[in-house]
C-alpha cells in the first residue's frame, strides 16, 4: 500500500550519527538488501524484486508476498472504517499475487494492538478481513498478535500458486509488446484528497459534518480497492498471456519503469490513450491538478499494468475494461510519454517516497 501524503517522515530522535535513509530511498533500500540476499535453495526460483517472491514446490509454484501497514502512515483512522481497513490490507496483497498471474490462497494477517481500541474495534476489522477473503476465496490461516505502546500496525503475508510457465515476472517484457491497463487510474488519488480535505475542515470546526455526497466513486476507489482478478480470468479463458504484470500500487509511472528496470528495456506510452474516469476529470479540476498526473503518479489504484505480444492485440482492442497505452521499445530509446502533439518527456515516478526527506 502506498503512503498517505500526510506525515511522511515520522518525527522521532534523529541520529546525528550515519547516513540518513532518505538519501537512498525506499527502492534505494531494497535493492541495497537485495544486492546482500543470496538465495541459497533451488526451491527459491525469485526472490526480491517482484510483486511476490516464487517458490518452485514441484507440480506448481507457491508465490508469497508481505506488506506491512502503519497507523499515522498508510492509514488515517479518522475516516477509514475498520471494516474497510481489514478488507483494504487483505485486498492489496490478494493483488500482488494476481500481479504474478497466480491464483490466491490463503493469507496471515498480524496486529499490534494499542490500548486505545475495544475488543469491538478488532472484530469490525476481522469483518472486513472476512469479506475480503470470502471474496477473493483465500483462507484466513494465521499471524501473530502484539500490544503497540502506540497506534495500529497491520501485516499480511499472502500464498498462492500458479504454474511455473503462467507466471508474468516483470522482467519478462518483452521489446515490441503492448502496454495495457485495467480500469482507470487516479481515482484512488482524488478520494485520498477528498477525505484529507474533510478531515482538515473537521478539524478546524468539528461542528461541520463531513459532505462526501456524490462522491462514492472516488472515496470508494481509496477505501475499498478491488484486485482484477476478474480481469485476471477473463484473460487466462482468453488464452491471452502477459508476458509482464505489476499491480499499480505507486502511480502508472513508477510501476511501469520498474517493469522497464527489470527488463531492461524502453517504452513509449501516450497520454491521450491512459484511462481516466469522468468523476476523477471532474474532481482534478476541483482541486486544480493534472487528472494524468493523478493517474501517473497518484497510486492506490490496484488496476492491473501488464505488457502482451502483438499477436494477442486485435482480441484486446475489442475488451472492455482493459486500454493499450503504448510499446515496449528498446531500452537505447529511453523511457518516453508523448502528448497529443506529438511531443514527448521522460517518463519520471513522483510517487510518494515517505524514507526520502
Ligand atoms: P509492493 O509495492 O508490490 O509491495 P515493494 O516495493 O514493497 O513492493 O517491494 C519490492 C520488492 O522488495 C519485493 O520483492 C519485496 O518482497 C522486497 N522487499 C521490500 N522490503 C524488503 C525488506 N525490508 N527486506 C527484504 N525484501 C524487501
Ligand atoms: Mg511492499
Amino acid at each position: 500500500m502506498q503512503d498517505t501524503p500526510k506525515n511522511q517522515t515520522p518525527q522521532e530522535n534523529t541520529s546525528t550519527q550515519g547516513t540518513p535513509i532518505g538519501s537512498l530511498g525506499e527502492f534505494g533500500l531494497i535493492n541495497r538488501i537485495a544486492n546482500t540476499a543470496r538465495l541459497k535453495n533451488e526451491s527459491s526460483l525469485k526472490g526480491i524484486g517482484d510483486d511476490a517472491a516464487v517458490l518452485n514446490m514441484g507440480e506448481q509454484c507457491t508465490v508469497v508476498s508481505t506488506d506491512l501497514l502503519m497507523e499515522g502512515i498508510h492509514f488515517d483512522l479518522m475516516y477509514t472504517p475498520l471494516k474497510h481497513l481489514g478488507y483494504k490490507s487483505v485486498a492489496v496483497n490478494i493483488s500482488d499475487i494476481i500481479a504474478m498471474n497466480a491464483q490466491p490462497t490463503q493469507v496471515t494477517v498480524s496486529l499490534a494492538i494499542s490500548s486505545r481500541f475495544p475488543l469491538e474495534a478488532i472484530d469490525e476489522f476481522y469483518a472486513g478481513v472476512r469479506a475480503a477473503c470470502d471474496n477473493y476465496q483465500v483462507d484466513l490461516i494465521g499471524g501473530d498478535t502484539s500490544s503497540s505502546i502506540k497506534g495500529f500496525f497491520i501485516s499480511v503475508t499472502a500464498l498462492g500458486v500458479a504454474k511455473e510457465e503462467d507466471i508474468a515476472y516483470r522482467h519478462n517484457a518483452k521489446v515490441g509488446d503492448h502496454i495495457c491497463v485495467t480500469g482507470d487510474l487516479g481515482a484512488a488519488y482524488l478520494g485520498l484528497q477528498l477525505l484529507e480535505r474533510e478531515k482538515k475542515i473537521y478539524l478546524e470546526s468539528p461542528g461541520v459534518q463531513p459532505n462526501l455526497e456524490g462522491h462514492d466513486y472516488l472515496v470508494g476507489r481509496q477505501l475499498r480497492p478491488e484486485p482484477r482478478q476478474d480481469i485476471q480470468r477473463l484473460l487466462k479463458t482468453l488464452k491471452v498471456k502477459p508476458n509482464a504484470m505489476i499491480d499499480i500500487s505507486d502511480g502508472l509511472a513508477s510501476e511501469l519503469l520498474h517493469i522497464c528496470e527489470s527488463a531492461q528495456v524502453g517504452c513509449r506510452i501516450y497520454d491521450e490513450n491512459i484511462p481516466l474516469n469522468q468523476k476523477t476529470l471532474e474532481m482534478a479540476q476541483t482541486f486544480g491538478i493534472d487528472p494524468l498526473t493523478c493517474a501517473l503518479s497518484g497510486g492506490e489504484d490496484y488496476e492491473l499494468l501488464f505488457t502482451v505480444d502483438n499477436k494477442y492485440i486485435e482480441e484486446l482492442e475489442t475488451l472492455h475494461g482493459i486500454s493499450i497505452i503504448g510499446r515496449i521499445t528498446e531500452m537505447s530509446e529511453g523511457r518516453k510519454i508523448y502528448n497529443k502533439s506529438g511531443s514527448s518527456h521522460d517518463l519520471i515516478a513522483q510517487g510518494w517516497k515517505h524514507l526520502s526527506a
